[in-house]
């Protein structure tokens, strides 16, 4: 068996970097080639086509059915020069992850022979037999089937012989059964509702885009390594493994020098985004041993989740090539950093205006002011749900571990805009305001300087900080789909400017002026607010107290977390919005307890497994060693030097002893506690029971078997330790 660890660690040890193929061509040169962008619809659609097409994408217009073959057609032309053979949907089902099922582009030509086809038809919509795919119910009934329908705002894009189309995934009766289908009408509410608050300012504007930029972290882990750990290979995470001697403590890999195997696989992986039109711009170390982190520029927030998914697959399948694995687990090992996937998210106006920067003049100033404590508002009001959003088996690991965001959210907004808003809440309106000749709004303290906001302090441990010009969600996990954090964050956004819009109306009918009842407004709001800005230290004990006094949301069970969408209060919301529907947000729980539920079953199997199947009885060869010696000892000398030299031994014997018992103990009641969880039928019950009942099991199973890695023979130790798992050479 321990043939295996060393074979894996020796192969590992000697890997030399796998080169990277360069393309002879600077970037710009085959940036999205792989991409029916702008550019290839220039070339392969008529004029006419084109107009109608990109108008719907500008526009979110629909496309009618002789448009669609017009551009089936071009795609297929395009696509077909590009050696490609078959064609997918490409959709974002409620499992992380992203679903296809390839097709050939062939048909019978009616003479016994083949053409290629790709109708309109095939383009628009599809019927995947998806029926395995997690639904929550809402396809129960028998005719209750799924569909994809194309999403034209996202492009579609080849991967190695596949012509890829990004879909939605929808019930038959309309209900999404995936993220994309919720983002995408989250983002129109949030357009719509920032729009009309925007005019206020500025009649002019009449769009609104939202903006994410994603930062994903990941690990790397040598292929045999990965092969030799069955808890790494089926969890993604090591469920057991003590501690390696040194691991982040010396701060020696944050930034650090690229080690040129990972160095090589980046590129590689960079180029392959690029052809992919995904724009990643920023490489780096992350802290912990092995760790890594990639981030693009930003892009309007569906394509750039849409790039996050591909990312993500693209990653794994690059990483392969150059003998790694990629980890996105949040916590794939105890003991040093988690992976987060930081949100960056923003609005911006078609006039060019960052809505979370402040401007040159008044009305700029007091919009940024507006947006920002709406914002504040919406996390204040929507903080449970929010945590709900990014709440899952993985990330509760990382949550509120050393380096990530407590399992509690507040906002940071960083020294200047603290300031900023308490003067604005403690001045008099006549002082605040004046209206100058040109009827415009002043604020009585003056602009906000540009350059001091680019340097606002950052503080790493909340988990939602203004950054300068966007806020920064922090608390996501690094295997999500940012669909889902940013579909509540846009809902809940947007539902605020709604009712911030109607508030300032109803005062303005009252007689108030306009700004005059802004003004009111946003101060009722900043004190309301207040609870959900803290600019201390998220990881201190304090603060979790302090939290709950101020009645945040400090529920730690992630099955209870789902509940946030059930609320009278959010299902309003989502309903206002039109983004979630109560039956699809109760369909969409369901999901998430059962993966949940499944998450900790198949590590409580694999954990229950490697406990009596590859290290207890190695354990007990050990231990059946040292007995063998001291009956040797026993043997040799007499009985008084016998025990003197024994007693050590005999001690460890005992210790040995005593984590088998316990070991054994435990796996058995946690197959106990399987079994009495396995036999609830409600599926939000058996989730709480998984995670009350079972998944406790996983530590302290976890604990005796990292202490007897420290006491076993090394050369007899079966599984790939730490220290050789999570230091590239
Ligand atoms: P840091 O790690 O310091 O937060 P990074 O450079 O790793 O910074 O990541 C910053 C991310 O924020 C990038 O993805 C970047 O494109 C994104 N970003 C920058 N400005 C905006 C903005 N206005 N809206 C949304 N995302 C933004
Ligand atoms: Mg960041």
């Amino acid at each position: 068996m321990s043939t295996t660890r060393f074979n894996a660690v020796e192969k590992a040890s000697n890997r030399k970097a796998v080169e990277a193929v360069t393309p002879d061509r600077k970037v710009s040169d085959y940036y999205g080639e792989n991409v029916f962008n702008r550019k290839a619809m220039k070339k392969y659609l008529s004029k006419e086509t084109y107009k109608a097409l990109t108008h719907s994408i500008d526009n979110g217009t629909s496309i009618d059915r002789e448009i669609a073959n017009h551009v089936a057609a071009g795609m297929r032309m395009w696509a077909l020069e590009k050696g490609v053979t078959h064609y997918t949907h490409w959709f974002q089902p409620l499992t992380d992850g992203t679903a296809e099922k390839h097709d050939a582009f062939v048909e019978h030509d009616g003479n016994g022979g083949m053409i290629e086809e790709f109708s309109g038809k095939l383009l628009v919509q599809q019927e995947p037999d998806a029926s395995s795919f997690p639904n929550g119910g809402l396809r129960n009934t028998f005719e209750a089937r799924g569909y994809s329908a194309w999403d034209p705002s996202s492009p579609a894009f080849i991967v190695d012989d596949t012509l890829c189309i990004p879909t939605v995934f929808i019930a038959y009766t309309g209900e999404a059964l995936d993220y994309k289908t919720p983002l995408i009408r989250s983002v129109e509410a949030l357009s719509k509702a920032a729009k009309e608050v925007c005019n206020y300012f500025d009649e002019d504007v009449n769009k609104i885009t939202c903006f994410l930029g994603w930062e994903q972290e990941y690990f790397l882990v040598d292929e045999d390594l990965y092969s030799a750990r069955p808890d790494l290979s089926l969890t993604e995470r090591t469920l057991l493994g003590h501690e390696s001697a040194k691991n982040q403590q010396l701060d020696d890999h944050y930034f650090g020098s690229i080690p040129s195997r990972v160095q090589e696989f980046m590129k590689d992986l960079e180029i392959e985004c690029y052809k992919l039109g995904i724009p990643v711009k920023t490489r780096h170390n992350e802290v912990a041993p092995n760790q890594f982190e990639l981030a693009p520029i930003y892009e309007e927030c569906n394509l750039a989740n849409d790039h996050n998914q591909l990312l993500m697959s693209v990653m794994k399948r690059v990483s392969r090539k150059h003998n790694f694995r990629v980890l996105l687990h949040e916590k794939p090992f105890m003991g040093v950093n988690g992976s987060g996937k930081h949100c960056n998210w923003s609005m911006g106006t078609d006039t060019g205006k960052n809505l979370f920067s402040p401007g040159q003049n008044r009305e700029d100033n007091l919009r940024f002011i507006t947006f920002v404590v709406n914002t504040l508002m919406a996390v204040y009001k929507y903080n449970a749900l929010l945590k709900g959003s990014i709440a899952s088996a993985g990330n509760a690991y990382r949550l509120g571990a050393n380096e990530a965001p407590p399992a509690i959210i507040s906002s940071f907004l960083g020294t200047q805009i603290s300031e900023i808003l308490d003067k604005f809440e403690n001045s008099a309106i006549e002082d605040a305001i004046e209206v100058d000749d040109k009827k415009r709004l002043s604020l009585g303290f003056g602009q906000i300087p540009e350059l001091l906001l680019d340097n606002t302090d950052r503080n790493r441990t909340s988990p939602f900080a203004f950054t300068g010009n966007r806020f920064e969600f922090r608390a996501p996990g690094s295997s999500c789909n940012c669909g889902s954090a940013m579909l509540a964050l846009n809902s809940a956004v947007a539902y605020q400017l709604m009712q911030f819009k109607e508030e300032v109306d109803n005062l303005c009918q009252s007689g108030k002026s306009k700004e005059t009842a802004i003004f009111e407004v946003l101060k009722a709001y900043i004190k309301e607010s207040k609870p959900i800005r803290f600019d201390g230290n998220g990881y201190s004990d304090e603060w979790k107290e302090e939290a709950a006094k101020r009645g945040l949301d400090c529920e730690s069970s992630i099955p209870l977390q789902y509940d946030a969408y059930l609320k009278p209060e959010v299902i309003e919301m989502f309903a206002a919005t039109h983004v979630l529907s109560e039956k699809e947000l109760e369909a969409r729980n369901e999901v998430k307890w059962e993966i949940y539920i499944k998450k900790v079953q198949i590590e409580a199997r694999v954990l229950g497994d490697l406990s009596l199947n590859h290290i207890i009885p190695v354990v007990i060869r050990y231990q059946s060693l040292l007995l063998d010696n001291i009956t040797k000892l026993k043997a040799t000398f007499n009985e008084e030097d016998y025990l003197e030299i024994s007693a050590e031994q005999q001690r460890l014997i005992r210790k040995i002893a005593g984590h088998i018992n316990a070991v054994t103990k435990m796996v058995d009641e946690m197959i106990e506690a399987r079994k009495r969880a396995n036999r609830i039928t409600d599926l939000r019950s058996k989730a709480i029971a998984y995670h009350d009942e079972v998944a406790p099991y996983l530590d302290t199973i976890r604990e005796h078997i990292d202490d007897l890695e420290l006491m076993v023979d090394n050369q007899m130790w079966p599984l790939p330790k730490y220290r050789e798992l999570l230091f590239i050479r």
